[in-house]
Order: structure tokens, then C-alpha cells, then sequence
């Protein structure tokens, strides 16, 4: 074993034992089926969570001391995804200023912007959240209306944002503007960072399918926001927004959980039975079975290859679309499959239901993931057009 690979070796052995000492038991006891969704009435605990993972070292491995990572290699964050997927830990709660603002302020921002606000977004100390869909701007993104206008030394902020998620509990708020009305809708757009608590704001929160409330709509009057908010110049919008929807559509290593998914759902399908024999004799119901395992490695294979390549430095491109694509329907067929495993008992919502409902929940909320992140037929669009060089269609941004 080289010096490296020891070192590494080392590394994982210590990061297996703290999360053996640290994954909070409530977590594993209710929501181990729920490898990406933060349940809203787990908000805080899962908070909580975030800054233990940082205070201990184990936040933004790779990115350097001065900005609250680690400085460490690509190799250890792989480790360390592998071992938070062994260890069945949760997500973490500020996953969208992680994974979308922080690359965004790490590439485009100022020295002061990073300072700023980069520690307190890993460390959960501020929950972001993102404003680009509006009412009439989703999949077409570039036609938001949201404006920004300058005056003096502060941009007035006039509009509304929708499904916002985490607005309720947001402390910062990423938002597409457009600050210049007069040329092609593309080209006029600022990425401004607004702090919630600003005279103006409105929150108003929407209730989703499972009954949970982790969205909103935002609105903006008069709002004022010192022009330093900026990120970039104030029509590098767009340019800055393509760069975070190909982080958001990145690999994600936490699909891994699926394949021990696949065996609780046939141990789930023993014990149930349909026409008085256990369900896991159905053909129909082996051969559904059987066609999400074959699925699921083959998802594997793809995501562990693109960890690869983004070890390496290589941009995921409109690659990023068929992995967000295949994930997320995948995902529902496998929510559906472990309903349909539990037989009548599927029908019990939550407190009443197998695992408490966890399946139940998931299911409703599997919904969502084909349509956050840009649309499935959206993603299919960038693959006709990026991928296989089909004539482009018309219209679609997001
Ligand atoms: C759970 C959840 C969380 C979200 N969180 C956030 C967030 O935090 N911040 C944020 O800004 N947004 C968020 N969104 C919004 C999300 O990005 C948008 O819902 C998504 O981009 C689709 O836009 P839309 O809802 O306006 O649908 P539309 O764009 O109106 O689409 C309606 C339907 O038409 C189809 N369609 C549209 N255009 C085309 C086309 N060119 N070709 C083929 N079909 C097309 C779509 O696929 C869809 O089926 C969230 C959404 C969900 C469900």
C-alpha cells in the first residue's frame, strides 16, 4: 500500500468510528429511508447535525482552511460520501447553500463574499435558499420578471419568487434578477444575494403533497440591497446560474442507499401476501423486482464513473441531465415498488403505517424530484439536443 493509500485508509477508519459514536439514533430509527429529503419536522435536529459534521473536520473536505474546509483531496470526500451512506447518516440541512452557493461565490465572487458567507454556510450557522422559479418563469427561467433596479448605493429589489424551498427558515436568499430589461432576456440578469430579514420581504408558506411545509412563494417590494450583494458583474446572472444548475444536477453519491432499499423491500414482500402466497412468489412482482436491481447497478456504475470524472476536473456537461434523469425516475419506481410490498398496510399514513409510513411519505414526495432541478421532460430536451444532436427544440431553460 502506497504512503497515500495508507493515510486514506486511516482517515476512513477514524471517520467510521466517529459516525458509529455520532449518527443521532432517532435518525436511523425513523428516517434511514430517506437518503436526500430533510423532513420538516426534523429541521432543527438535522441543523444540529450539519454542525457537528463541520465542528468535527468533516464538511468541504476539498476546499481550503480559509474558507472553513479542510484542504483535503477529492479522494477523501468520496470516502468520506461512501461512509455516510454505510453509516446511514442523514443529509445535511443547508444543502442548497452547499451544493449551489457556495460553488457560485467560490467561482465568481469577491474575497469579501466568500469571507463572508462561505464558513456560516457550511456550518448551517445561515440557511440559504434559492430564488430563481417564479409564476411565470420556471422551465423557461430566463423570462423571470423579479427586477433590480440601481439607486444609489443599493439595488431596489421588486417581485416574486416560488416554491422556494427552506424560505420559511432562511436566513439568505440567492435570487436571479433582471437588471437589465433592454436586451436579450439572457443577457440581463444578476445573481444578488438578499438577506431575508430585509424591510419588504413577505413570506408565505405552501403546503406540499405530504403535508409538509418546506416551500413558499417570496415577495419582493422595495426592497433594498446594498449594491456589494452582487455576485459577479450585474449581468453575469446567467453565466453564474448555469455553472450551480450543473452542481445541482451532479452525482449523488447517497443513491448508493438503494441497493439496501432493494433488500428490505424483498424481505418486506416475504412477509405479505397476495392471493394467499407471499408476495416475493408474485412473477409480476419478482420481475419488477428484478428490473430495479438491474437498474439500480447500472445508476451505480454511472454515478461512481462521474465521481470519476469530477475527481479528475472534468465538467459533467449535459452528462449531469441523464443522471438526474435516471435518478429520479428510478427513485419513484422504487417508492412505488416498496408501497406495493407492504400490501393493504401501504394504504396506513405515517404513525400508523409499516416504519412509520416512511415509504408512504417518500413516495408522495418522489414526486417532486422529477420536477425540482429542471423537469424529466426538460432533461430529455437537453439530451435530444446536447447529447444525441437532434434538431433543437424551440423553447426551454431550466
Ligand atoms: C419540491 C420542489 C422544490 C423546489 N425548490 C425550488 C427552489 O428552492 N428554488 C427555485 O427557484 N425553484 C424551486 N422549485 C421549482 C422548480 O425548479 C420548477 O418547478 C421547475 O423548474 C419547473 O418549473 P414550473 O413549475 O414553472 O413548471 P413549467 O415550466 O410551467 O412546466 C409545466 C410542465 O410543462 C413541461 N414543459 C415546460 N417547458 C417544456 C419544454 N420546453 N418542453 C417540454 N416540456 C416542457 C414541464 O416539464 C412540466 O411538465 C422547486 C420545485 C419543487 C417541486
Amino acid at each position: 500500500m502506497t504512503e497515500e493509500a495508507s493515510e486514506i485508509a486511516a482517515w476512513r477508519a477514524d471517520l467510521r468510528r466517529w459516525l458509529e459514536a455520532n449518527v443521532p439514533a432517532w435518525w436511523q430509527e425513523e428516517f434511514a429511508a430517506t437518503p436526500f429529503e430533510v423532513p420538516e419536522r426534523r429541521f432543527e435536529d438535522i441543523r444540529a447535525w450539519q454542525r457537528t459534521l463541520f465542528e468535527a473536520g468533516y464538511m468541504a473536505l476539498t476546499l481550503p482552511s480559509e474558507y472553513g474546509g479542510q484542504g483535503l483531496t477529492a479522494e477523501h470526500e468520496r470516502v468520506r460520501a461512501e461512509e455516510l451512506v454505510r453509516a446511514g447518516a442523514p443529509p445535511i440541512v443547508n444543502e442548497v447553500g452547499v451544493k449551489l452557493c457556495v460553488p457560485a461565490l467560490l467561482a465568481f465572487g469577491t474575497e469579501e463574499q466568500k469571507q463572508r458567507y462561505v464558513r456560516n454556510i457550511l456550518s448551517a450557522r445561515e440557511i440559504w435558499c434559492q430564488g430563481y422559479s417564479e409564476p411565470g418563469a420556471g422551465s423557461d427561467l430566463a423570462s423571470l420578471q423579479t427586477r433590480a433596479v440601481r439607486d444609489g448605493d443599493a439595488y431596489v429589489v421588486n417581485g416574486t419568487k416560488i416554491w422556494t424551498t427552506y424560505g420559511m427558515q432562511g436566513d439568505w436568499i440567492f435570487c436571479l434578477v433582471r437588471t437589465d430589461p433592454n436586451v436579450r432576456k439572457q443577457a440581463g440578469i444578476g445573481f444578488l444575494l438578499i438577506d431575508m430579514k430585509t424591510p419588504g420581504i413577505d413570506v408565505r408558506p405552501i403546503v406540499n403533497v405530504t403535508t409538509d411545509v418546506d416551500f413558499c412563494q417570496v415577495f419582493f417590494e422595495d426592497v433594498r440591497v446594498p449594491v456589494e450583494n452582487m455576485v459577479g458583474h450585474p449581468t453575469q446572472g446567467w453565466e453564474i446560474a448555469n455553472h450551480v444548475l450543473a452542481h445541482e444536477r451532479g452525482p449523488n453519491l447517497a443513491m448508493l442507499r438503494y441497493g439496501d432499499f432493494l433488500e428490505q423491500i424483498a424481505q418486506r414482500a416475504r412477509a405479505t401476501t397476495r392471493a394467499g402466497r407471499p408476495l416475493a412468489e408474485d412473477p409480476m412482482f419478482r420481475q419488477r423486482w428484478a428490473q430495479c436491481r438491474i437498474e439500480f447497478e447500472v445508476l451505480k456504475q454511472q454515478v461512481l464513473q462521474a465521481v470519476d470524472e469530477a475527481r479528475a476536473g472534468r465538467k459533467a456537461g449535459p452528462a449531469s441531465s441523464l443522471l438526474k434523469l435516471q435518478t429520479s425516475e428510478f427513485d419513484q419506481r422504487l417508492s412505488r415498488l416498496a408501497n406495493e410490498a407492504q400490501g393493504l398496510a401501504s394504504q396506513l399514513w405515517l404513525e400508523d403505517g409499516i416504519d412509520r409510513g416512511i415509504w408512504q411519505w417518500r413516495e408522495l414526495w418522489s414526486r417532486a424530484y422529477t420536477i425540482f432541478a429542471g423537469s424529466s421532460e426538460i432533461q430529455r430536451n437537453i439530451i435530444a439536443e446536447r447529447i444525441l444532436g437532434l434538431p433543437r427544440h424551440a423553447k426551454g431553460g431550466k
